[in-house]
């Protein structure tokens, strides 16, 4: 028999889950020791204990009423999620003697030459997940949600909300479509019942199941078997479907038909559509959970604005079941605020990182639950901070607003491909597939010494760098390159570098978010309109050049890899903030031209990443990225050689935008893939320069001549001679010395031998 319906007192506050990182990267920390046997297990596990028990109380003791449990993981939820339903492929089994903790952190990371599962990015978001392998039969190989639920109910009691991925967004995650999809969904969701109903019976009422999947594009038959899914569930006990990272209008109609006790929805990011299917009527047995402040970004919210649109929901949803939620998980900030002490002040008011958007909701449900005539005191201090923020101007550079808004068709093309063509030619005189890297060289532990004493030691910072730049210079001569980098041994970061060195960019000390794992980022703020104070890479660049004879390959960042690994401001458009960084981006390749760079690369390793979740969006992102980096790049002289880079090979659906950014070369990854790109491209008639990886960089492997002749064979079997290069699918920064040089000089010798054959 299933529940009664749930209601609780009016406006509860929630979170869909919670930053795991902690204060001090606590997570990082135990993980890593653990990992380098620097810890017992005993002392792991305890100290994972101590971690669990601490995010949940920082959520007790900010007075949230339902906290995420089960949100907490020790590599990624994906992988739990995975695991408890018998996910393991099995290449794994050997790991299952072993102890749970050894399997996990095996299918996580790898083990004894057993690779991993696959990782890849979250949505659109920073955070990796491992994508599952799906198995001839699910079983259930543990009970971690019951497990978490009681460690959890014994610190926090009835606030207790059990969290799981729910089943069709896991298998959707998992890279199953339609068929498939609709045939192992039944398969899996008997055994969800199982764990829903254990939750039950340990006496979990809220009980949430997130399938932000239902945001993205699925298919007729994807909804259909959706819906038979949570009839399913619906039978055991009403959870609550929590979606983000847009709308749900489409699906509605069907969703609030299906029986559970509740829909968390993101007001944030799908606001419009979202309000707008409210307004059509919400059940009234069922709970909604209104993703009102923003989980994605570090701003304070409008509270007075939040606070309406809270009055305007609850026009159609009774007080008792509005439940007032961060737009989506708080995973994606940092912790707090208050551990910056660097930060201008004025932008430190304006901030609100997870801790703080706790007290945001809190503040919500005290001003709501009262009424509008006593105001806190707490309350009119954030609004003030709100306020004063909105009012200040220091952030606004008018000469930068004006340049953005007198972008003419003109700054943003170059001479034809097929006319500038023969200045590079001539200018450059390059071999047919030339050979070349992508940027970095492996980074040594004296070279991040070496960075960190820049401040304290400017002189041994800088020649520390010349030492490397001279090395690095020298080894490609000596491998015959054709085309040589400096190797970035100055950047730490390829956006914080940038990032570090413009006006409108600030950095925070402690603001770590989980990138993958035990790896977290701390990405910079953009909070203001962006300029470029002073030539950023000149000096390395020019350096690097004045010590070959060889064309010296420049090296920047572009405008959407910066705005899409940053915390970004909003009071304007994001295609507005690109466009300023473009347009500083813009001044650094005209100063490396000044200095004699004849190629400059811009990496634009964000690029994908950044498309909008449904197809229907991508055409007006593209528009304005692809316009963001003609920006940067027009500028150009027609005789630079204007190269860029990316990190993925999944370009059937985007070839065209590509090749509307009309760089010279692309490099691209293209190591793993069987050729499909190749297919692609030929079809596509790529009209310009391509440098499809020809060796896998993520792997210690030393390619042989063969493997790479190989390669290129197949290449100059879809594209011409005149159009290919010759690199290496990533930069290599992440790479071994012994493992690079043996690999380069192999690229070296095949790109000679094929040429060879090409004469003959
Ligand atoms: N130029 C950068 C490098 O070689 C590119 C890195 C990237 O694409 N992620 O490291
Ligand atoms: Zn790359």
């Amino acid at each position: 028999m299933p529940n009664a319906n749930l209601t609780f007192s009016p406006f509860t506050t929630t979170v869909p889950g919670y930053p795991r990182v902690a204060t001090g990267r606590v997570y990082k920390t135990l993980l890593e020791h653990f990992w380098n046997h620097r810890i017992s297990v005993d002392d792991f596990q305890t100290g994972i204990n101590d971690l669990v028990q601490e995010r949940l109380q920082v959520q007790l003791s900010n007075q949230l009423d339902h906290i995420p449990v089960g949100d907490f993981s020790l590599y990624d939820h994906v992988l739990d999620t995975a695991i408890q339903f018998g996910c393991i492929p099995e290449r794994f089994d050997h790991f299952k003697r072993g102890t749970a903790l050894e399997l996990y952190f095996a299918m996580a990371r790898g083990k004894d030459g057993v690779p991993p599962l696959e990782m890849t990015k979250w949505f659109d978001t920073n955070y990796h997940y491992l994508v599952p392998e799906i198995p001839s039969a699910f079983y259930l190989h543990e009970a971690k949600a019951l497990d978490q639920y009681q460690f959890a109910k014994e610190i926090i009691g009835e606030r207790a909300k059990p969290v799981l991925l729910g089943p069709f967004s896991f298998l959707k995650l998992a890279r199953l479509s339609d068929q498939d999809l609709v045939d192992r969904l039944q398969e899996l969701v008997p055994l969800y019942c199982q764990v829903i109903q254990s939750l039950v019976e340990a006496g979990a009422s809220y009980i949430q199941l997130d399938e932000p999947s239902l945001v993205t594009d699925i298919s007729e038959t994807e909804s259909v078997a959706f819906q038979t899914a949570y009839h399913q569930i619906g039978k055991v006990t009403p959870v609550i479907i929590q979606t983000y990272f847009g709308d749900i209008a489409r699906h509605y109609n069907w969703l609030k038909e299906l029986p559970i006790g509740g829909l968390g929805v993101d007001f944030v990011r799908g606001k419009a559509a979202n309000l707008t299917a409210i307004q059509s009527g919400f059940p009234s047995d069922k709970i909604l959970v209104a993703g009102v402040v923003d989980g994605r970004n570090i701003w304070r919210s409008d509270l007075n604005e939040t606070q309406a649109l809270v009055k305007e929901l609850a026009q159609y949803v009774s007080l008792e079941r509005i439940v007032l939620s961060s737009s989506c998980s708080l995973l994606h900030l940092p912790e707090t605020v208050s551990s910056e002490d660097k930060l201008p002040a004025d932008v430190k008011s304006a901030l609100c990182f997870a801790q703080e958007r706790l007290g945001e909701l809190r503040l919500l449900s005290n001003a709501l639950q009262k009424g509008n005539d006593s105001v806190s005191e707490d309350w009119n201090l954030a609004t003030k901070a709100f306020q004063a923020w909105q009012e200040n101007q220091s952030r606004f550079i008018p000469d930068v607003q004006q340049r953005v808004e007198s972008i003419t068709d003109k700054d943003t093309s170059r001479l034809a491909y097929a006319q500038r063509r023969p200045f590079q030619d001539q200018a450059l005189n390059l071999p047919p597939l030339p050979t070349t890297t992508i940027g970095s060289f492996p980074q040594t532990p004296e070279l991040r010494k070496a960075r960190t004493q820049r401040e304290s030691s400017p002189e041994f910072y800088e020649q520390a760098i010349k030492n490397e730049i001279q090395k690095v210079v020298a080894l490609q001569e000596d491998i015959g390159l054709d085309v040589l980098v400096h190797g970035e041994p100055e950047r730490n970061d390829m956006v914080q570098f940038f990032g570090d060195q413009m006006q409108g960019f600030t950095t925070t000390e402690e603001g770590w978010v989980q990138s993958y794992g035990s790896r977290c980022v701390r990405p910079p703020i953009i909070y203001g309109d962006v300029a470029r104070l002073q030539p950023m890479t000149v000096k390395e660049l020019a350096y690097a050049q004045s010590l070959t004879q060889k064309p010296m390959k420049g090296m920047l960042t572009g405008p959407i890899t910066i705005l899409q690994w940053s915390f970004v401001r909003e009071d304007i458009a994001r295609s507005q903030v690109a466009y300023q960084i473009a347009i500083a981006i813009r001044g650094e390749v005209h100063d490396l031209e000044e200095a004699g760079l004849k190629i400059i690369q811009i990496d634009e390793a964000a690029f994908r990443e950044g498309l909008p979740l449904r197809k229907g969006d991508w055409q007006a992102y593209s528009d304005w990225a692809i316009k963001a980096f003609r920006l940067a790049t027009s500028g150009a002289k027609p005789t630079t050689q204007i190269h860029t880079h990316m990190c993925y090979s999944e370009f059937e659906d985007m070839i065209e935008a590509i090749a509307a950014m009309d760089a010279d070369v692309i490099s691209i990854e293209d190591a793993r893939s069987d050729g499909a790109l190749l297919e692609t491209l030929k079809e596509f008639q790529y009209p310009l320069q391509i440098g499809p990886g020809v060796y896998d960089i993520h792997s210690p492997n030393v390619p042989t001549v063969e493997f790479i002749e190989n390669k290129l064979q197949a290449t100059l079997k879809r594209l011409s001679l005149n159009q290919v290069w010759v690199n290496p699918d990533c930069g290599l920064k992440t790479r071994k010395y012994e493992e690079m040089i043996p690999s380069l000089k192999n690229l070296v010798e095949a790109a000679k031998r094929v040429r060879a054959c090409q004469k003959a």
